[in-house]
């Protein structure tokens, strides 16, 4: 099955008592047995809800895994995964990874004794160094946000089977669309759900999904014993909208190159970071791991201030000022005073996220208007 035919038909089938093309939502906590342990294979939602397992298929089937397991969100994903993990164990991470995972390593996590370290995997031969014996994980964030980096997920994938480490890689920028991470490599792949893979800015989900039994089956046993799982309902929005994902990420594609191109030739934008162009420094990457080049983009002005962004980010019509992204509605934001507000000035900038960096979720309207948009709002 091709990808466009798997985001309608995998993983759903018509409701065996009625018919009903659509999975229905099932809306109950618990099942009824006719004896004893005898069911049908549902006893409480907490471990299984058919809405929710039909998503979890269709999830697998997507990113070419065998398991999905579904969450209340991509921070309760990325909970179960780092619970695999014991005190004394060592991850090795993004060093420019999303504000939440990064809060949840060190603030949460690393006061369990789990050690973390960021490291900057532009060259990805940077991660053999900080390998220990405890090292037993690597969590791999491509492109980064908001300074779209690529990040080589194969080259991870070598280290990783040669030192025995589980690589991760959180696929919410990309979705399985522009890239199968497992298909590379990968043993895990994390999604926040809230994003492309939702598509409608109307619900916050996560997900995991696995190829191999045994990893499927501990993460199986911590989603239910943990419990951040999610309810029928937010689980049929996200099935309803992987039905359009692959002519959404189509549009979001066509639009973000137009927008890159034109924001490159305008004179008051300074270095424009989206890696479909030729000069990104890590274009031959992306060229040979993504199908595509997503709908993501950051851009600086010349007139490299706050103030200046600003006044660009309250101009704009079209592109609402928010925080989140992947929804059909295009969106802007500025790192330097909303998600990266926490970061010292000095860190900020040394990590290349200059004051008036503004970051873009292309959305899948006509790309005149919202060039038009543009144009109004930097002048
Ligand atoms: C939003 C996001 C998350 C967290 O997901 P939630 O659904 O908000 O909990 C994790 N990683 C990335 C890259 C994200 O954009």
């Amino acid at each position: 099955m091709k990808f466009g035919t798997k985001t309608i038909h995998a993983g759903v089938s018509p409701d065996p008592t009625t018919g009903a093309i659509m999975t229905p939502i099932y809306q109950t906590s618990t099942y009824v047995q006719r004896s004893p342990g005898d069911h049908q294979g549902y006893e409480y939602s907490r471990t299984h809800n058919p809405t929710r397992s039909a998503l979890q298929s269709s999830i697998a089937a997507l990113e070419n895994g065998k398991h999905g397991l579904c969450f209340a969100s991509g921070m309760a994903a990325t909970d179960c995964i780092i619970k695999m993990l014991k005190p004394g164990d060592e991850v090795i991470a993004t060093n420019d990874l999303y504000g939440g995972t990064y809060r949840i390593f060190t603030k949460v996590f690393q006061e369990y004794g789990i050690k973390f370290q960021f490291v900057s995997m532009a060259d990805i031969s940077t991660i053999d160094q900080y390998v220990t014996e405890k090292t037993k994980m690597v969590w791999v964030e491509t492109p980064t946000n908001p300074l779209l980096n690529i990040i080589d997920i194969k080259g991870a994938a070598e280290i990783c089977q040669r030192r025995n480490l589980l690589l991760v890689v959180d696929n919410t920028f990309s979705t399985p669309y522009l890239q199968t991470p497992l298909d590379l490599g990968a043993d895990i792949v994390m999604h926040s759900l809230t994003k492309y893979m939702a598509g409608h800015s109307d619900v916050v989900m996560g997900a995991i999904v696995v190829k191999d039994d045994e990893l499927a089956e501990r993460l199986a046993f911590l989603q239910n014993a943990c419990g951040g799982t999610p309810g029928p309902q937010d689980c049929f929005l996200v099935l309803r909208g992987i039905k359009t994902l692959h002519i959404r990420m189509q549009r979001h594609c066509e639009n973000g190159r137009k927008i890159a191109e034109y924001l490159r030739q305008h004179p008051k934008v300074g270095k424009v970071f989206w890696p479909g162009l030729q000069d990104h420094p890590n274009h031959q990457i992306a060229q040979d791991q993504m199908r595509d080049f997503g709908g993501m983009i950051s851009f600086e002005l010349k007139d490299d201030q706050i103030q200046a962004a600003i006044q660009v980010l309250e101009k704009l019509h079209y592109f609402a000022l928010a925080e989140s992204l992947g929804g059909v509605e295009s969106l802007c934001g500025h790192p330097a005073t909303m998600t990266h507000a926490s970061i010292p000035q000095v860190e900020r900038l040394k990590g290349g996220l200059s004051d008036s960096l503004i970051r873009l979720s292309v959305g899948i309207e006509d790309v005149e208007d919202l060039i038009a948009d543009l144009e109004q709002a930097i002048g």
